[in-house]
């Protein structure tokens, strides 16, 4: 059976603008081609868990203007369940700004509008949706206290739970000990344990600094170089496929949501680990957040060619 994922999280409509290179501050330069594409760490995740098999829903919200009806449309044309998805009528949905410079490196500005208003209304629709569930998704793009509340009702069902810790500060360790799986990128998973993890030993060192403050597994995203695991199986580096990125933008999302598709589906670690380093390096050859999910056939063919 296909495994039923759950995310509680972020939607926004994703502005990207292409230059050459960023501008320093109190300088312009001239940008290329406005694309608008869905965005938003749950709505990314959520998108990327269904086109890898999962039968997803997604619990957040957007606001009453003209992005809402279309975010919610680009979902709902991805099989995502989106019963639970509401529309706040006092907050424009959540936008990203996004210059991306020639290389794939990216600069971004989000204002998260209705996400910051995510509350107890989506906890009790979490509660809900837990009981057939899989594996739930958290970020932290809506407010921390929700994201807590969600990762103290699913251990509480017995759901396993992933935080992905897209931008986190230090006061985000607190739900370290709270969630089952924590997936930071390396300046996360500094911010969080304290630990470099650039230096010879740091992912391990920082690794293993995460699980002593609580989470039962750490997977650190390492950019090309791939990912470090750790948990109660063991723990490794499986290393990053080797393309030339067009877009980073995303990346960590897919890494992330095929680790929690893959998990939920059973797989040990260093397969899902493998197969998130796979969906990472797939996101990163297309622009855009969402239009650039792999699908569960384009995964198995670039595993295939690649074995
Ligand atoms: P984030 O997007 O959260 O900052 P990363 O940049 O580490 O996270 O990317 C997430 C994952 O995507 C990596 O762990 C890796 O599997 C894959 N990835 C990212 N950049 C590249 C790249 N240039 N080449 C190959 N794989 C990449």
């Amino acid at each position: 059976m296909a495994p039923r994922v759950l995310v509680v999280g972020s939607v926004n409509m994703d502005l990207i603008v292409r230059c050459r290179r960023v501008p320093n501050e109190g300088e312009t330069v001239h940008g290329e081609g406005l694309v608008t594409a869905g965005g938003g760490k749950g709505a990314n995740q959520a998108v990327a868990a269904s086109r890898l098999g999962a039968l997803t829903s997604i619990v957040g919200r957007v606001g009453e203007d003209e992005f809402g009806p279309r975010m919610r449309a680009a979902l709902e044309a991805d099989r995502v369940n989106t019963e639970e998805l509401h529309t706040d009528r006092g907050a424009p949905s959540g936008v990203a700004l996004i210059l991306l410079e020639e290389g794939g490196r990216n600069r971004i500005v989000v204002m998260s509008g209705a996400n910051g208003r995510v509350g107890e209304e989506e906890v009790e629709a979490a509660r809900r949706l837990l009981a057939r569930s899989d594996v739930v998704m958290l970020q932290l793009e809506i407010p921390r206290w929700v994201v807590a509340k969600v990762a103290e009702e699913a251990r509480q069902q017995g759901v396993p739970s992933l935080l992905d810790a897209g931008a986190a500060t230090p006061a985000a360790a607190e739900l370290v000990g709270l969630v089952d799986i924590l997936s930071p990128n390396e300046h996360e998973a500094e911010t969080l344990s304290g630990i470099a993890v650039r230096e010879a030993g740091g992912a391990a060192a920082a690794a293993a600094r995460l699980r002593e403050m609580g989470s039962r597994e750490v997977v650190i995203k390492l950019g090309a170089a791939g990912a470090y695991w750790s948990g109660g199986g063991g723990d490794g580096h499986v290393p990053g496929f080797e393309i030339e990125a067009v877009d980073t933008t995303a990346a960590g999302d897919a890494f992330t949501a095929c680790l929690a598709v893959s998990i939920a589906s059973g797989l040990p670690m260093p397969e899902a680990v493998r197969r998130a380093n796979a969906a990472g390096a797939l996101a990163c050859l297309k622009l855009g957040a969402q239009p650039s999910m792999p699908t569960l056939a384009e995964l198995e063919e670039f595993l295939r060619a690649r074995r």
